[in-house]
C-alpha cells in the first residue's frame, strides 16, 4: 500500500480543491421539499458535469473522467474540506446503479444511461428490499412473467429512497418461482412513470418523507431493459451491492472526519454541566475531551482503512468483502459521533421538536439551528447500522469471507 501522494494526485488535489471552492452552490439546499432538492442536486451535477468533474473514475467512453480511484478519493476529501452539498438524491444511480451498468449492463443501456446519470438528466432508485425481504434479499416476492417483449411485474417493495422522484429504478424481481431462491432472479430498469405504479412515502423518525413503499400492479417493463440475462439477476445484485458496501460511501466516511472537527467546535462554545457549573464548557471536560479524542483517533484510523481498501479495490478492479468491515466501523463510529453531539448538547435536545424542521422557513437563533442539525443527524444516524446491509449482515460477511469462520 502507498499512502503518499504523487505529484500527480498533488496536482489533482489542488485543481480540485480550487475549482470546488470557486463553483461549490453557496445557497444551502432546500431540505424538506424533495422535488426542489432533486432540482438543486441535478443543477449542481450539471454544473460538475460540465467542467469535467462528473464520474471521476468512470470511464471516458461513458462520459467519465477516467481517473484512477484515489483519485476519485482525494476529490471527495477536498469536496468535504470545502463542506461542498453533497448530491444526495443522485446517491443510486452515480454510487451504485451507474457502476453496475458499466459492469453488466448492455452496450445500448450503458450508451443511453450512463451519461444521463453522470450529466444529471436522471435520478435513480432501488427496488431490492420488501416487507419480507431485507437481510434474506434472496427471498424476494415481486414477481414477473414474460409477455412478448415485456416482463409484466406485480408485487411490492419498501424502503425505496427517492423513488418518489426518481425516473429509473434498479429493480430485483422473481422471474422463475420454481428455481433454488438465488437462481430464479432478474434485475431490470423499471421506468418510474410506467403505468400501474403506485408511491407511497414513508416518513421517519426524523421527520423526513425520503423513502418510500412503492407497489407494482401488472407493470409492464420492455425486456430489453434487463441487464445480464434473465433469471441472472443475483449475480448483477451482487455486483451492485459489491459497490453499495464498498466504494459507495466513500464521500460520507471522508465527511466523517470533518463532522469531528465541528463536534470539538461545539464542544468549545457550549456550556456543560450543572447550573453550578454553567461557566464550563463540554471541551473543559475530562471525559468528554477523551471521547473526542478517540473520535478523532477512530476517523483517522478509519481514513486508513479506507486508503487500503481503494488501492485494493484499485488493483482488483471490483470492491472486495473488505467494504464489509470498513462500512461496519464507520457505520458504528458515525453513530457513537453523533451521541457524544447529544452528551455534549444535554438537556437542550429534549426542546427539539421535529415539526420545526419540517415547516418552511423555521429557524431562530444561530445556536437553535446548530442544536436542530446536530439532532437531526444524530437521529438519521440510526439508519446507518440498516442500510446497505444491517450490522449484523455484515458482521456475517466479515465473519464467513474474510475470517473464513464456519457458517
Ligand atoms: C435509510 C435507509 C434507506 C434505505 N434505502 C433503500 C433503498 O433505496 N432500496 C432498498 O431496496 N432498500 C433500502 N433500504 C432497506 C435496507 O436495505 C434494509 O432495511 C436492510 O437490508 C435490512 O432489512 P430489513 O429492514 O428487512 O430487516 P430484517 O432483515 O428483517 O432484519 C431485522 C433484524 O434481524 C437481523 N438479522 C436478519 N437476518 C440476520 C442474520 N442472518 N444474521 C444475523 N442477524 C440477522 C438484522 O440485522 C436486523 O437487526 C434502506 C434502509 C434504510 C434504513
Amino acid at each position: 500500500m502507498e499512502i503518499t501522494f504523487s505529484p500527480a494526485e498533488e496536482e489533482f488535489r489542488k485543481r480540485a480543491r480550487d475549482w470546488i471552492e470557486a463553483n461549490k452552490p453557496s445557497d444551502p439546499p432546500p431540505e424538506n421539499y424533495l422535488p426542489a432538492r432533486r432540482e438543486f442536486d441535478l443543477a449542481w451535477q450539471r454544473r460538475m458535469f460540465d467542467a469535467g468533474w462528473a464520474g471521476i473514475s468512470w470511464p471516458k467512453e461513458f462520459a467519465g473522467r477516467g481517473a484512477s480511484l484515489m483519485e476519485q478519493l482525494i476529490w471527495y476529501e477536498e469536496f468535504a474540506r470545502a463542506k461542498a452539498h453533497e448530491p444526495a438524491t443522485l446517491f443510486v444511480g452515480l454510487n451504485h446503479g451507474g457502476p453496475t451498468l458499466i459492469a453488466c449492463g448492455s452496450e445500448a443501456q450503458k450508451a443511453f444511461h450512463l451519461p444521463k446519470i453522470l450529466r444529471g438528466e436522471t435520478v435513480w432508485c432501488q427496488g431490492f428490499s420488501e416487507p419480507g425481504a431485507g437481510s434474506d434479499l434472496a427471498g424476494l416476492q415481486a414477481r414477473a412473467v414474460i409477455d412478448g417483449d415485456a416482463l409484466v411485474v406485480s408485487g411490492q417493495k419498501i424502503w425505496t429512497s427517492f423513488a418518489q422522484i426518481a425516473e429509473y429504478q434498479e429493480l430485483l424481481v422473481r422471474t422463475d418461482p420454481d428455481a433454488p431462491k438465488h437462481k430464479g432472479i432478474t434485475w431490470v430498469i423499471c421506468p418510474m412513470n410506467a403505468k400501474g405504479i403506485e408511491i407511497r412515502p414513508i416518513r421517519t423518525m426524523a421527520g423526513h418523507q425520503d423513502f418510500c413503499e412503492v407497489f407494482y400492479d401488472e407493470v409492464r417493463v420492455p425486456r430489453a431493459n434487463i441487464v445480464g440475462n434473465i433469471n441472472d439477476g443475483w449475480r448483477v445484485a451482487m455486483s451492485t451491492l459489491s459497490f453499495e458496501r464498498g466504494t459507495a460511501f466513500l464521500s460520507e466516511q471522508v465527511r466523517l472526519a470533518r463532522v469531528v472537527d465541528e463536534l470539538v467546535d461545539l464542544a468549545r462554545v457550549t456550556p456543560y454541566g450543572d447550573a453550578a457549573a454553567r461557566a464550563k464548557m463540554a471541551l473543559d471536560d475530562d471525559e468528554i475531551a477523551r471521547r473526542l479524542a478517540q473520535a478523532r483517533a477512530e476517523v483517522e484510523a478509519l481514513r486508513s482503512m479506507t486508503y487500503r481498501s481503494v488501492s485494493r479495490t484499485a488493483r482488483t478492479g471490483m470492491p472486495s468483502a473488505e467494504g464489509s468491515l470498513i462500512r461496519l466501523f464507520f457505520s458504528e463510529l458515525q453513530q457513537r459521533v453523533y451521541a457524544l453531539a447529544m452528551d455534549i448538547l444535554g438537556a437542550a435536545i429534549l426542546e427539539w421538536d421535529i415539526e420545526d424542521r419540517v415547516v418552511e422557513g423555521a429557524g431562530g437563533p444561530r445556536h437553535q439551528r446548530m442544536r436542530e442539525t446536530w439532532v437531526f443527524r444524530y437521529l438519521l444516524s440510526f439508519a446507518s447500522t440498516i442500510a446497505a446491509g444491517s450490522k449484523d449482515i455484515q458482521r456475517n460477511i466479515i465473519g464467513d469471507r474474510i475470517l473464513g469462520l464456519p457458517r
